[in-house]
């Protein structure tokens, strides 16, 4: 295995993430809010989406470039038929330290056995809010609190230790559930991430007043639960780190908009549509599917993925006030790609 290539800012390729569809069950507002009369989804066909011999032959050789964590995503990653399939054949790569797998949890107390014994390693869970009424809202009506629940104690019964729960925090929507997600997850063996409403995609018609900076949401738990920064466990860790004072635990901060980390920022997402994109905020992807179906041989795919990387320069968070700015402009034309398309 050679060395991790790098990319225009010298930022080595290490993880890689993968939508392996981009439905969901969920229509929480800051990803993909309900339609509304006369709008929809236009959702991939079938045989438009990466099979899974294609994801495990990009995976493979994505790894040989450097790759060595991987997460599984969507839209609702448990809901691509053959999922616990997948995962046994991307756990079989020699290569890969961490295999991880983000979920809304709806149908986790199916899949989380079947899913351990396919070899996933790790697990993200998202949960807004442990108010029935405010979960209810954030998944745009569809979700059930109850289920998520069940969910996350199943998976820890089958043995995933430390769960990471992602809360998106939305300023005056749940900002006021998270003293209760911190009290109720506090000494136990999970992670509690608060991130920053992000500016990702078109439709859900972000604004900045409805986020609520890391630091506020420190203050806010601060009040209840004394904490203190701990160092980061690796280059590039999203989420900044902290310790209960009282040994309850860790619980971690993402701050994509007040506090940028591209400079460190070592993520190639790999959409379900075989687009590759460089970044979370990016409107236009490397269509790599198509080298796949037109006979590439790995020889070939091997350069072709390393060009994408070897030419990125991406660093949307930090130049985002002038970006934001140039694609109001053009939103018709070049929109950025959705959440759910890219997987977060
Ligand atoms: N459906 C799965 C889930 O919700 O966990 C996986 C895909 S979802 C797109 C991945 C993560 O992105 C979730 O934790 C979600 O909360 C987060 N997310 C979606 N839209 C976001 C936004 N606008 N700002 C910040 N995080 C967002
Ligand atoms: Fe679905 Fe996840 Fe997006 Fe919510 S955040 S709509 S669960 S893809
Ligand atoms: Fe990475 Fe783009 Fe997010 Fe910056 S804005 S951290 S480059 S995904």
């Amino acid at each position: 295995m050679q060395n991790p290539i790098t990319d225009q800012l010298n930022r080595p390729l290490h993880d890689l993430r993968i939508s392996v569809i981009d439905r969901c069950n969920f229509r929480c507002p800051y990803c993909m809010p309900t339609e509304k009369e006369g709008t929809h989804y236009s959702f991939l066909k079938q045989d438009e989406w990466l099979t899974f011999p294609e994801i495990v032959r990009l995976t493979r050789l994505l790894v040989e470039l450097g790759v060595r964590k991987v997460r599984l995503t969507g839209g609702e990653p448990l809901l691509r038929p053959g999922i616990v399939d997948l995962v046994k054949n991307l756990s079989a790569i020699a290569g890969i330290e961490d295999l991880a797998l983000t979920t809304n949890g709806s149908a986790l107390s199916k899949f989380a056995a079947p899913l351990k014994a396919a070899g996933l390693q790790r697990l993200t869970v998202s949960l807004d809010s442990l108010d029935a009424r405010v979960f209810k809202h954030m998944s745009g009506g569809k979700g059930s609190l109850h289920e998520v629940l069940a969910g996350i104690e199943e998976a820890q019964r089958v043995g995933f230790g430390s769960i990471k729960i992602n809360v998106v925090v939305q300023k005056g929507v749940n900002d006021n559930s998270i003293v209760d997600l911190v009290s109720h997850f506090k000494n136990s063996p999970h992670v509690l991430r608060l991130i920053e409403y992000m500016d990702v995609g078109n439709c859900n018609h972000w604004e900045s007043k409805y986020v609520v900076s890391s630091k506020e949401i420190i203050r806010l738990i601060s009040q209840q639960h004394a904490l203190e920064p701990l160092p980061s466990n690796y280059f590039g860790e999203v989420a900044e780190r902290y310790r209960f004072k009282d040994g309850g635990g860790e619980i971690g901060f993402i701050s994509s908009i007040s506090q940028p980390f591209c400079q460190s920022c070592t993520r190639l997402r790999l959409a379900n549509d075989g687009k590759l994109y460089t970044c979370l905020f990016a409107t236009q992807g490397t269509d790599i599917k198509k080298l796949v179906r037109q006979g590439a041989n790995d020889q070939d795919l091997s350069s072709a993925l390393k060009a994408v990387w070897a030419k990125r320069q991406d660093r949307y968070s930090q130049e985002r006030s002038e970006i934001r700015s140039k694609t109001s402009k053009q939103k018709v034309s070049n929109p950025k790609i959705e959440m759910f398309q890219i997987g977060g």
